[in-house]
């Protein structure tokens, strides 16, 4: 850190003597076991810290009983906000609703299965005070998980860490503390394909690792295979990166450089030495290797004008169904918005 940065960072640890408010927000899809422990257990730690604050459960078009689970959470607690979407429009989409809905001076998300301990959230708040924006949670452990996850998982942020411009820290999933700037900064970004560990790096800002064991799921069922993990990769790399693209470009211009020398060679060997017809076996090779390298960076073209597709259409994010709101986003909703100092 330089000088200029690390004084920045005393300067604003300096203003912030304060007591924030707290938005935590959850989204969930069919957690209808595990939400009340959660609800248990991140109230008492919210409670315990002696400030405003609302959890913003948002329920994400969950078939079982997940949203009578969360209103009837917010009927018994003033605290807590619903936000109901229309269907499912998966985790990203969710936590982003989530994300429009909270006003708390700091924001920690975090998922439902109480993967992410909630009893680290007064550690964020202290990074908070530190003068830090974004104070990130990092796995040093992760239990429950198999060898190849693992591996898959450490190959991953190897390659995007090499290839990409933004730096993605490794092994850090949703879990951590913004400050409302950084989540409205966050909010300008309405890509449809949202690798968020790529945004929450695009949008930047002071930020501070903080490190914690990964438990395993509390209940119900992880919505993950490696299916959906394969495609989260491909998400990463073609929504921080064009490499793939030019990959492309170099490899061909290679090919048809080498294909200029051997056809040197060709008319070389012709006129010298006369032309008996031979050849079959390097030929075949030769088109199956050249027909399958076009169609695998036809499909790489396709990867990024598909996503183009998506995003040109400029559909909203997400349908809202019901908000039932917190009395924390009640009173700020009800305040002049001048006097929101
Ligand atoms: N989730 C969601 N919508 C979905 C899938 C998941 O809101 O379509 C929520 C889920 O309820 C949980 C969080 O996202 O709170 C993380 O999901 P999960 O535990 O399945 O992922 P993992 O922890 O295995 O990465
Ligand atoms: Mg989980």
């Amino acid at each position: 850190m330089d000088i200029s940065s690390a004084e920045r960072l005393s300067a604003s640890a300096e203003s912030r003597q304060w007591t924030p408010s707290i938005s935590v927000v959850v989204p969930a899809y069919n957690e209808e076991e595990v939400l009340p422990e959660f609800y248990r257990r991140t109230s008492t730690v919210l409670r315990a810290l002696g400030v405003p604050y609302e959890i913003v459960f948002v329920n994400d078009g969950s078939n079982d009983s997940t949203l009578v689970v969360m209103t009837g959470l917010r009927q018994q607690d003033p605290n807590v906000t619903v936000v109901d979407l229309s269907r499912n429009f998966g985790k990203e989409i969710a936590l982003t609703a989530g994300l429009d809905q909270c006003c708390g001076d700091v924001v920690v998300i975090i998922d439902a299965d109480l993967q992410d301990p909630p009893e680290m959230i007064p550690e964020f708040i202290e990074g908070w005070r530190e003068g830090f924006d974004v104070v990130y949670a990092v796995r040093t452990e992760r239990e429950g998980e198999t060898w190849l996850k693992k591996l898959t998982a450490h190959t991953f942020y190897r390659l995007m860490q090499a290839i990409s411009r933004v730096k993605i820290p490794k092994d850090t999933g949703d879990f951590r503390l913004m400050t409302q700037r950084s989540i409205q900064a966050l909010g300008g970004l309405r890509e449809h394909h949202r690798f968020m560990k790529g945004l929450f790096a695009w949008v930047g800002f002071r930020s501070k690792p903080v490190y914690y064991k990964r438990d395993p799921r509390a209940a119900g069922q992880t919505k993950w295979n490696y299916w959906k993990l394969w495609n989260l990769a491909v998400e990463g790399f073609t929504s921080f990166t064009i490499a793939p693209l030019k990959i492309a470009t170099y490899f061909g211009l290679g090919i048809a450089m080498l294909a200029l020398v051997y056809a040197l060679v060709v008319i070389y060997k012709t006129l010298a030495y006369g032309d008996p017809v031979r050849g079959y076996p390097s030929l075949m090779v030769v088109v199956l290797f050249l027909g399958g390298i076009q169609l695998l960076f036809t499909g790489i073209l396709g990867e990024y004008l598909g996503r183009v597709f998506n995003e040109v259409k400029q559909r909203p994010l997400y349908i809202l169904d019901t908000v039932f709101p917190s009395s924390l986003l009640e009173n700020k909703s009800n305040r002049n918005p001048a006097d929101n100092s």
